[in-house]
Parts: structure tokens; C-alpha cells; sequence
């Protein structure tokens, strides 16, 4: 199949590449490296000795896409393009609602008008806001609490109309939890321009001296050791996702929402462990205030995707902290070394 990927020089994008690739499908990033460096599909090429397209542009600009579309002529997209950041959302929300927004928007016209009918779409367990009940599964209330959720959701809705509007349409919605970890060859991973918002990239980048201590948010939470729990998710198996869903999209048509998770969350303190363990190196922490807007827990019923698409991760809490520790290791600068 010829797939097109927005945003396939970032951090999931990235690993889905391989995963495509390794299936046989033709593949062209769109990307505007607004979030990522071009050296990655250097990277990509490397690893797989296939054939990548890319063309750099800006998801949001109409021309750019029909030109992709009348020279590519994808079969199915992958919409990664995006931006990501819950606390800048709530600092500059018209930038979110004009990329995750105008962005989504953009490419269903440009699809529309080629007649490309099926899109995978990455959206976030985000979108269920304060659990009503755990585990999320995909009929939970929706109620996101940022902005950034919020863009999540809208796009959503206007796949889920887009593609009730057509018979042959199909969107997949794939709704991931916490995706960490990095490659096994250590070549491609996360790699944050700032500080790191997230735990993962914090604590591994306190692994290789970047930072003095990880700030724990909370440890007054319902749970068994006071932090948070989340459901983590390697980057291999979300990046698989991917590739099953794209079977599934040529399959199904309308719209359909998934949770990619494992079923099984881990808490502050297991991964600073973990990470222990994968690295031989000590982590050290400091508890402090919780951050606003997180919940105790969250944990995702992920048995829809494998029922319907055929997935399951396979990956456990020792290959997420030693595929993460490669990385960091093996690229203490992420990327910035050979940019
Ligand atoms: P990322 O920032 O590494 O990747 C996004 C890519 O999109 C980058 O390469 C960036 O340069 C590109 N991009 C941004 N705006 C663009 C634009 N206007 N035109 C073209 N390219 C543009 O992020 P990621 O972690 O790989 O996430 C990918 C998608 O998954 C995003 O939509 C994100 O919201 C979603 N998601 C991520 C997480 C997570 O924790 N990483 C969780 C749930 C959902
Ligand atoms: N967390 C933390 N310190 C950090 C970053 C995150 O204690 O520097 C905690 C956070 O409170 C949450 C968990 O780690 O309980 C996962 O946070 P992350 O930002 O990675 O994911 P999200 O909150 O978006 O699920």
C-alpha cells in the first residue's frame, strides 16, 4: 500500500516508518521539522534499507497536499502532524486549534479531493478526562481537560463525520496511553527540545547527568506508593498499531475509536526502578507538589484492538527502560549530535 505519513519524522512517526516498511508499504513523510530534524529519516533509511519519499511542508498548507496526493497517490494516510505539549495548549491554544484543527482539516480536504479514503489517526487516551471508572474502555464519557485534549477530541468528531459522509471513507482512531521507550538499536528514540515534559525522557536524561533529580509530582495519590499510575506503552508495539490499523481501515469503513495501551500501569517509583535496573545507574528523586490537572490513575482496556484489529503489545516494563536507556545512552544530545 502507498501510505503517507504526517508528521513521520517525530517520535512515534518515526517508529512506525520501520514497522511500514518492514510490512512492504511505500511510504512519503510530509513534515515540517517543527518538532523533529531531517536527520531522522536519515536515521530511518539507515536502518531499513528502504525506500522513503519526504517531502517538507506544512500540513496546514493545501497546495503542498495536493501535490503530494497527485504525485504519491497514497492509498491511506497516517496523521501524526501535530503538537503535543498539554501545558503550552493552555499558553497558546490558537496555535494548537490551528495545527491539531486546521491542520486535520486541511488534509481530509486534500484527501477528499484525491480520493483517498482511509486515514489513521493519532489521537490520545487524553480525550476521557478524570476516569469515571478504570479501565477506559472506548465507550468511557469524554471529557478532556486541556486544551490540547480538547483539539484531540474536536478532530475526532470531524473524522468521524468525514467519514460517515462517504461509503468508502474509513478512519481509525487510535487512542494511545503513554508511549515510551525507543528502538532496540539504540538509533532512533525520543528526543525533546526543552526540558522534558514527560516522565521517561526526564528521568533518562537525569540518567546521563542532563539533570540533577527528578521532580516526583505527588506522592499523596490513591495508589499502592502515593504517584501516579500510568499505562505505559513501548513505541514498537504503538508504531504496530499503526500497521494493523491500516488493515483494519481497508477493511471497515466509517469510524472507529481504539485504546493502545497494555492493560497494565506502573507507577513514579516503578519506573525510576526500572530505570535502575536497565541502566545500573541510581535516579535520584525529590517528591514534590502534584502538577495540576493529573489524574491518580490511568489504565487502558485495550481488548477492542485486539479483538478487531488482531494487536496486543508484546513488549514489557524491562524492554521500555532498556530500549530507552540505549538510546539516551548511545545519544546523551538526542538527535543534535549529527544535525
Ligand atoms: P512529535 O512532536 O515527535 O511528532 C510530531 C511531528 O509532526 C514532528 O515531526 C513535527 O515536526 C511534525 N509537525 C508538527 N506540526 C506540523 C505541521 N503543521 N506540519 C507538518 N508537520 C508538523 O510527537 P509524537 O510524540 O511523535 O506524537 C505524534 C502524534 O501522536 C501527535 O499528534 C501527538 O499529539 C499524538 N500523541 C502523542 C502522545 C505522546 O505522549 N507522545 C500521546 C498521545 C498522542
Ligand atoms: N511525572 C513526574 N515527574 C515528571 C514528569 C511526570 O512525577 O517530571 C509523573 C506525572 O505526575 C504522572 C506520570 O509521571 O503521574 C506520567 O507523566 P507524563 O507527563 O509522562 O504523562 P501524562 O501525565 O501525560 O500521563
Amino acid at each position: 500500500m502507498r501510505v503517507l505519513v504526517t508528521g513521520g519524522a517525530g517520535y512515534i512517526g518515526s517508529h512506525t516508518l520501520l514497522e511500514l516498511m518492514a510490512q512492504g508499504h511505500e511510504v512519503c513523510v510530509l513534515d515540517n521539522y517543527s518538532n523533529a530534524t531531517p536527520q531522522v529519516l536519515t536515521r530511518v533509511r539507515a536502518l531499513s534499507n528502504g525506500e522513503l519519499g519526504d517531502v517538507t511542508g506544512d500540513v496546514r498548507d493545501a497546495s503542498t497536499l495536493d501535490n503530494l496526493m497527485q504525485d504519491f497517490r497514497p492509498d491511506a494516510v497516517i496523521h501524526f502532524a501535530g503538537l503535543k505539549a498539554v501545558g503550552e495548549s493552555a499558553r497558546k491554544p490558537l496555535a494548537y486549534y490551528d495545527v491539531n484543527i486546521s491542520g486535520t482539516l486541511a488534509l481530509l480536504n486534500a484527501m477528499s479531493r484525491a480520493g483517498c479514503n482511509k486515514i489513521v489517526f493519532s489521537s490520545s487516551a487524553t480525550v476521557y478526562g478524570e476516569p469515571r471508572y478504570l479501565p477506559y474502555d472506548e465507550t468511557h464519557p469524554t471529557n478532556p481537560m486541556s486544551v490540547y485534549g480538547r483539539t484531540k477530541l474536536m478532530a475526532e468528531q470531524i473524522l468521524t463525520d468525514w467519514a460517515a459522509a462517504d461509503a468508502p471513507r474509513g478512519a481509525v482512531l487510535l487512542r494511545y496511553f503513554n508511549p515510551v521507550g525507543a528502538h532496540a538499536s539504540g538509533d532512533l528514540g525520543e528526543d525533546p527540545r526543552d526540558i522534558p515534559n514527560n516522565l521517561m525522557p526526564f528521568i533518562a536524561q537525569v540518567a546521563v547527568g542532563k539533570r540533577d533529580a527528578l521532580a516526583v509530582f505527588g506522592d499523596d495519590y490513591d495508589t499502592p506508593d502515593g504517584t501516579g499510575l500510568r499505562d505505559y506503552i513501548h513505541v514498537v508495539d504503538l508504531a504496530r498499531a499503526h500497521v494493523a490499523a491500516l488493515d483494519y481501515a481497508q477493511r471497515h469503513t466509517g469510524a472507529r475509536p481504539f485504546n493502545i495501551g497494555t492493560g497494565q500501569n506502573y507507577s513514579v517509583f516503578d519506573m525510576v526502578k526500572a530505570f535502575e535496573r536497565a541502566s545500573g545507574r541510581k535516579i535520584p528523586t525529590q517528591v514534590t507538589s502534584r502538577r495540576p490537572g493529573d489524574v491518580a490513575a490511568m489504565l487502558a482496556d485495550a481488548s477492542r484492538a485486539n479483538a478487531e484489529m488482531g494487536w496486543q503489545a508484546t513488549h514489557d516494563l524491562n524492554d521500555m527502560a532498556a530500549s530507552t536507556w540505549a538510546w539516551q545512552s548511545k545519544n546523551p544530545d538526542g538527535y543534535g549530535a549529527d544535525s
